[in-house]
């Protein structure tokens, strides 16, 4: 019987050797069905074909791969840090041995017994006088040769899943169900295109004879997948043309009343978008525009002048945010500048509980609350709207593609606004999303002043702390961000935790710092933000949870330590923390040696330019093609296999391809477009998304 792969809805339990122990831990990483499984990507391959001796490994800097027998364990280090070291010999070299160095693996210790022989594959190095190695992978002498010296795909993995156990689930998924897997486009299109099967593009992906096929399998299965994005895309092109509707009937008399309440005039950027915007919302066809602007270049307000008109015209506006953190933010502004207006207000985010959440949406069901402000809370099933005119969806980039469309649905034709801070290149966004029409704000409000930017070698912090010292003595306060909530063993990094308890014992002892990440509870997180916004906090400490749209103009100066580890665009982000007042602002930049050529460009590029768009486009440039095995953060949410960034010329042809079958068959009736019909009925990759949420 043949199936297409999202049908495969079997528990990995019923694969052979996966018992409920594994499977739950396969949970972990969000695997719950077989096609779960099989859509759980490689992050990259290794060609494992050729070995390699602990010798050569050490002399040349690259991975040893060769066969060992455990010769001795023993332990160092006391209480939590006792440490398992286990002494392995080569079989094929006279002299070759080494030390396995098994940080929080002392399990390992029931694998590696003396005597027994075993797959080595792992960096070494000299240490101590001996070649050693903390980071390898063991694997059985016993499993056949073939299929451990070949090319390795590498998982991502969660804690008590390893490579090994991926490796061998993949295996026997493929086994059992790679030949029932059926295609999912048009055989004339595969034939055209001459694609591989879906069944040997995923047994490629998975367990390839060479790089180069894992790569192609891949393309192959993006293209698959932009297809139906486009497909997607199309379709609602086609029902937004035939759209027509009431319009909402602007009503600006709330628009002017806040107006004149703000103490500063919209830049001329902002009264342009908002006239766009206006004219949108008294337009027969629902908006669909995507509002981009540097990070504080003053997005949120448009977004509450454009929901006073909705409000205005008797409907009622929410307000998305990717964060808890951000969407109370933005409920804060909205009960300072709007409530007077009389705008009646609510928050919501998974927090809220009953009975105040009952309240809540029954209030919302009967149209007495105008402006809902929430997190990804906003889409579950049990928010019900009396008449939604209006949805904002704040840094849209944090979303699924359809994700946020699921709550347009909550309406009839409201109108949609995306905002984002982190420009998409205008081909892109068109493309990506169909239809969409853009407004830009180019200019920041008057009285902004560059951000200065300082890139600090980790040896030279104490001139940094000096220097945030003058600056909390005059009045300002600073955000120190580090890459770790806390310290972990594998990687020698700062984290917030203990940098919090120094910062707070050693180095600004006189100074009230606050601490915030993800696993601060939410209360706590809004009680520490409001004391950083009332300035009842000096200096707060954080991961970059502080990256999305954090506002506190006295905020003058930022530290990131590791900066060298961030991403372009999570450091544009976080330097857009300061730079929000009338105060000089400084970001330092703190990084460690050695640095990575593409580390040390990175943070050339920060300091030379402020430009969101001229550091969006370096970040393409930088992250582009190359790499094997794609990272999902291309920007826009909701993809399994393409990446938008590296996939583009695979996006447009995938445009071409289901605009073309649209255009020939809208109704697909057609004989080769029967299976894209199937598949939307059956296993549509985009449909989940659009009803997630509870
Ligand atoms: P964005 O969402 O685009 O990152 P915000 O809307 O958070 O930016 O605005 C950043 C700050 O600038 C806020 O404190 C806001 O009140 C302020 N602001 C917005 N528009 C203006 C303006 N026209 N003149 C002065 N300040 C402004
Ligand atoms: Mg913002």
């Amino acid at each position: 019987m043949k199936m297409f792969l999202r049908e495969l809805k079997s528990p990995p339990t019923d694969l052979p050797g996966i018992g409920p122990r594994t499977a739950e831990l396969l949970a972990n990483l969000s695997i719950r069905t077989v096609a779960d499984l099989l859509l759980h990507l490689p992050r990259d391959y290794e060609d494992r074909r050729h070995p390699t001796s602990l010798e050569a490994a050490a002399r040349e800097g690259k991975p040893a791969n060769t066969v060992v027998r455990v010769a001795s364990q023993s332990y160092f280090g006391k209480g939590r840090r006792r440490t398992l070291k286990v002494t392995v010999e080569e079989v094929e070299e006279p002299n070759g041995s080494a030390a396995l160095i098994c940080f929080g693996r002392s399990f390992l210790s029931r694998t590696l017994i003396v005597g027994g022989t075993f797959y080595l594959f792992g960096a070494v190095s000299y240490r101590y006088g001996e070649l050693q190695s903390t980071s390898f992978e063991i694997e059985p002498f016993t499993a056949e040769e073939g299929r451990h010296r070949a090319v390795h795909a590498i998982y991502p993995l969660t804690a008590g899943v390893t490579q090994g156990i991926l490796r061998r689930a993949m295996h026997r998924a493929l086994d059992e169900y790679g030949a029932h897997v059926e295609d999912e486009l048009p055989p004339t299109l595969i034939e055209r295109r001459r694609l591989p099967s879906k069944a040997r593009a995923l047994r490629s992906l998975h367990l390839p004879e060479s790089v180069e096929e894992a790569s192609e399998a891949r393309r192959a299965l993006a293209f698959e997948e932009l297809f139906y994005l486009q497909l997607a895309v199309g379709r609602r092109a086609q029902r937004r043309a035939a759209e027509r509707r009431t319009p909402t009937g602007l009503d600006a008399s709330l628009q002017e009343a806040l107006r004149a309440r703000l103490p500063f005039r919209l830049t001329a950027d902002q009264e342009q978008a908002l006239s766009e915007i206006n004219r949108d919302l008294s337009s027969t066809r629902p908006m669909a525009r995507l509002l981009q602007g540097e990070v504080g270049s003053g997005k949120t307000l448009v977004a509450l002048f454009a929901s006073l008109g909705t409000i205005g015209g008797g409907r009622q506006a929410a307000l998305m945010a990717p964060t808890e953190l951000l969407a109370r933010q933005h409920a804060e502004t909205a009960a300072r500048l709007l409530a007077p207006l009389g705008v009646r207000l609510a928050f919501l985010s998974g927090n809220v509980k009953d009975p105040s959440r009952g309240e809540l949406l029954r209030a919302l069901r009967e149209g007495s609350i105008d402006l809902i402000i929430g997190t990804h809370a906003l889409f579950s099933r049990s928010v019900l709207f009396a008449r939604l005119g209006l949805v904002v969806v704040d840094e849209q980039h944090r979303f699924g593609v359809l994700q946020r469309l699921a709550i347009t649905q909550k309406g009839r034709d409201p109108d949609l606004l995306l905002m984002t801070a982190t420009p998409i290149p205008r081909t892109l966004a068109l493309t990506a999303f169909g239809d969409l029409d853009v407004s830009t704000i180019r200019t920041m409000p008057p009285g902004r002043r560059p951000v200065e930017t300082h890139l600090v070698r980790e040896g030279n912090l104490e001139k940094v702390y000096t220097f945030v010292r003058r600056c909390i003595a005059e009045g300002r306060q600073a955000y120190f961000v580090y890459p770790l909530i806390e310290q972990s063993e594998a990687m020698d990094l700062k984290d917030a935790e203990s940098m919090y308890e120094e910062l707070s014992t050693a180095i600004f002892p006189d100074r009230r710092i606050g601490l915030i990440h993800s696993r601060v509870d939410e209360e706590e997180k809004s009680a520490t933000m409001e004391r950083f916004v009332g300035g009842q906090i000096d200096l707060l400490v954080a991961t970059s949870v502080i990256e999305v749209g954090v506002d506190v103009p006295n905020a003058s100066v930022i530290v990131v330590h590791h900066a060298e580890r961030f991403g372009l665009a999570a450091l544009h982000q976080l330097r857009g923390r300061v730079g929000r007042g009338a105060h000089s602002s400084y970001a330092f930049l703190v990084y460690s040696e050695p640095l990575s050529d593409e580390g040390k460009r990175r943070l050339k590029v920060m300091k030379e330019s402020a430009d969101g768009f001229v550091i969006a486009e370096e970040d393409l440039r930088l992250r582009g093609p190359g790499e094997v095995a794609g990272t999902r953060q291309s920007g826009l949410a909701g993809l399994e296999v393409a990446d938008l960034v590296r996939d583009l010329d695979l996006l447009a042809e995938a445009r071409e391809e289901a605009f073309a079958v649209l255009a020939a068959d809208p109704g697909l009736l057609e004989a080769p477009n029967r299976v894209i019909r199937e598949v939307l009925a059956r296993a549509n990759p985009f449909a989940e998304e659009m009803f997630q949420g509870g």
